[in-house]
């Protein structure tokens, strides 16, 4: 029986689940669950769809829900089949790229697409790009593809095609007109991005009058979790879709239907890919939704859910709400200050270990960072410690293209003759050796029975110069780094290959620009970590050496490093391993315990955040995400140095540290203060010699808590700071060479 379905909520939640889907007057009614992370709106939305189905409102087939994720969908059609005696597989439940995909496929003849039309991945489609612009002969410095690219996408969120743009400049109209010939190369071709997938099947549902009423018919009931973060283009498709789009006469002739979104104004985290809230207010007065609050949280324990709510309390723009918990305070949110990165990474490893050894499965244990770039040190803690972890949404560290193609250009330095790499680099970034040229320097590879490197000068006409030209800049980097650090020469190759120039002409290049410079603090680390870099004449007595051992570069030694960090200790899917991800992509799940890491002004809050109201509420917002993920045990950790963008750091503490209540809160190191907070300036151990976490301390667990705790009591030192007080982030030393010993 239905009831069943409903014993396992609270009386709001059975209220928003059974909200009549029709009015008085018989029209279709909308709903807006508007609530608070962990309130069960997923489990609403999931519980409504089966409700409806078992009392005969709709049948499966005339349910459409929007999930933000693959994942979410397949495990939304999991939760039905449990509840219900039904076959998932056919509903129309998916994200919207899913569903757009799945519209296309159905009607590809009238959408004007050939059965067999392929989705264009980013990378996908930036090579298509290129390969446009060269075939136009446009100057790519004067078009950069990157650029045209987030132009494109850009108008397709807005459901603008080329010839609606209205241009301001030679310049755009050049970018309307290059868009234009870009969208009849996919056609010509067979190929959709995936913002054209949203688009297309809007034109269809806009301009097809039959398959649009066919739809309205069908989907009486349309579902979307996540409301807070669709975009214009997706609100377009959803009024078009449920019959409510009032530009058009006669569109809702077939009646609309009812709508019931849940969301969570708090959680909008993805306003830089043009989600808009405000498309909460605009559903709000456009469908004049029935509302229900949840204010109960099932997830956290009281003293996580109140230092949520007390965070996000500092937002101004809110709709406003708060959530509540029975299950009792629970655990304080403990806070670790480490001296270094290093020291962070190896409590954190400490305090995973311990927390497996008290039987938490290390699926149930996430690491959370603001930046990508974050993740390499503790991977490699994790890696070191023969911890099994997986990066989730994302690649691992040496895995990154961005990472690969740097490598590959050094082992072009020291093995002219890895064609793997010459084959990867040899055209990127772009320096317009085309595929007749790369076909050229194969075959004469081929007849010589020499490598792509080796043959390429042996060729000549225009094949010849182009990868001459890319020959002598390997030659050149190889001949300038003859004598400098590991460090340097990376530093070196990253340059001067036109890799970080690359890519930072890109829209999101910013993290790639990023992970490329976190390989300089990697090769320094590894230097440091395998000795290398010492002193020679100190660190190697004569005789020394024993015979036969050949000596290998660190840069050699330092690639093999690479390969087998990048392709070892990979958690198999469904092995129980500890779960890396960046908040964005923590959206929607839950952890037994949650780290967050890096809480410092600059990082998290992002540096490019902060100067703006709307940016830093963002930054705000999404520490909100990261919070309400935990369940027990939420450890939130910053540290007073850190290697960031190649340069050691000495960043301020998050301001979002100082919004959280202090009640709910436990030091395990002397609580943090900082000038700005008007504390004086007490901030121990910012320098990487003295005390540190490593060599200062014996760590001691307590033994009713069993947190470890510092027995150093000199932690507390007079300031030395720098860089501490006035501005945020203060850079300090530039990472020329490595640092000895200590590190
Ligand atoms: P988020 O905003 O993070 O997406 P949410 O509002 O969608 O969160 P859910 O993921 O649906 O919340 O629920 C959070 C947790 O609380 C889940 O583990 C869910 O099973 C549990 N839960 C929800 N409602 C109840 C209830 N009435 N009784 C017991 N557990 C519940
Ligand atoms: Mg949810």
């Amino acid at each position: 029986m239905y009831s069943d379905l409903l014993a396992n909520l609270n009386p709001e939640q059975r209220e928003a689940v059974t909200l009549p889907p029709v009015n008085q007057h018989g029209q279709a009614q909308s709903a807006l669950i508007l609530a608070g992370a962990g309130s069960g709106k997923t489990r609403v939305l999931t519980t409504r769809i089966a409700w409806l189905i078992q009392t005969g409102q709709v049948s499966p087939i005339g349910v459409l829900a929007v999930t933000f994720t693959n994942k979410a969908a397949k495990e939304m059609m999991l939760r039905l089949s449990a509840m219900l005696p039904i076959n998932t597989r056919g509903m129309w439940i998916g994200t919207f790229h899913g569903l757009c995909n799945r519209l296309l496929r159905a009607h590809h003849k009238e959408a004007g697409l050939p059965s067999t039309f392929q989705i264009l991945d980013t990378q996908d489609q930036l090579s298509a790009i290129k390969r446009l612009l060269k075939g136009l002969k446009v100057d790519d410095e004067k078009y950069p593809p990157k650029q045209l690219q987030y132009f494109i996408a850009h108008a397709k969120e807005r459901g603008q095609r080329a010839r609606e743009l209205s241009v301001g400049d030679d310049f755009q109209a050049k970018m309307a007109q290059l868009y234009e010939a870009y969208d009849e190369q996919c056609q010509r071709e067979g190929v959709v991005d995936f913002a054209e997938l949203l688009l297309r099947s809007y034109e269809l549902l806009k301009h097809n009058e039959a398959i649009r009423t066919h739809y309205q018919e069908r989907f009486r009931h349309i579902l979307i979790d996540e409301f807070q973060d669709t975009n214009a283009l997706q609100y377009a498709w959803l009024k078009l879709l449920s019959g409510h789009d009032a530009s058009r006469i006669n569109v809702s002739s077939a009646g609309s239907s009812a709508v019931f979104a849940v969301g969570d104004d708090d959680q909008s985290i993805y306003a830089f890919r043009g989600a808009d809230v405000e498309n909460m207010r605009l559903y709000e007065q456009q469908y004049h939704p029935m509302m229900v609050k949840l204010e109960q949280n099932y997830r956290s324990h009281g003293h996580i859910l109140d230092t949520a709510n007390y965070l996000i309390s500092n937002n101004t723009d809110r709709l406003g709400k708060n959530l509540r918990t029975d299950a009792g305070h629970g655990e304080p949110v403990r806070i670790f200050d480490a001296p270094s990165d290093h020291a962070e990474a190896a409590w954190l490893v400490d305090e995973i270990k311990a927390l497996v050894n008290s039987g938490i499965k290390r699926t149930e244990i996430a690491l959370l960072y603001r930046s990508n770039a974050q993740s390499r040190i503790i991977e490699h803690a994790l890696f070191s410690a023969a911890i099994p972890y997986r990066v989730y949404g994302g690649l691992r560290f040496f895995e990154r293209a961005e990472i690969k193609h740097a490598l590959a250009y050094l082992r072009l330095l020291e093995n002219p003759n890895d064609d793997t790499s010459f084959s990867r680099v040899v055209n990127f970034p772009t320096r317009g050796i085309g595929a007749r040229s790369i076909e050229a320097v194969q075959d004469a590879a081929r007849a010589q029975n020499s490598s792509l490197y080796l043959a390429a000068s042996t060729l000549d006409g225009k094949a010849g110069a182009s990868l001459g030209g890319f020959v002598r800049l390997v030659d050149h980097m190889r001949e300038a780094t003859r004598h400098n650090t590991l460090p340097e020469t990376v530093e070196f190759v990253i340059q001067n290959s036109g890799l970080i120039q690359h890519y930072l002409s890109e829209r999101e290049g910013q993290d790639r620009v990023e992970n490329l410079q976190e390989l300089i603090n990697a090769a320094t680390a590894f230097i440091a970590e395998e000795g290398y870099g010492q002193d020679a004449t100190a660190a190697t007595l004569p005789g020394e050496n024993a015979p036969g051992i050949v000596e290998v570069s660190p840069l050699a030694a330092f690639l093999s490093h690479a390969s087998l960090e990048a392709g070892d200790n990979q958690a198999q899917a469904g092995q129980d391993a500890v779960q890396l991800m960046t908040v964005h992509s923590a959206k929607g799940l839950e952890f037994t315990s949650v780290f967050i890491t890096g809480l410092e002004e600059g990082l998290f809050p992002h540096e490019n955040s902060v100067n703006e109201q709307n940016g830093l509420e963002e930054e705000r917002r999404l520490m909100y995400v990261a919070i309400t993920r935990a369940k027990e045990r939420l450890y939130l950790s910053h540290t007073q140095s850190r290697m960031l963008h190649g340069q050691v750091r000495y960043n301020m503490p998050s301001r979002f540290l100082e919004e959280l209540p202090s009640d709910s809160l436990k030091w395990l190191t002397p609580k943090v203060k900082d000038a700005r907070w008007g504390g004086g300036n007490s901030y121990g151990n910012a320098g990487r010699s003295g005390s540190t976490w490593q060599d200062g301390y014996t760590r001691q667990r307590d033994s009713e808590t069993n947190d470890f705790f510092d027995s150093g009591s000199d932690r507390q030192r007079p300031a030395k700071q720098l860089g501490r007080v006035g501005s945020a982030s203060t850079t300090v030393t530039r990472m020329a060479a490595p640092p000895r010993g200590n590190y």
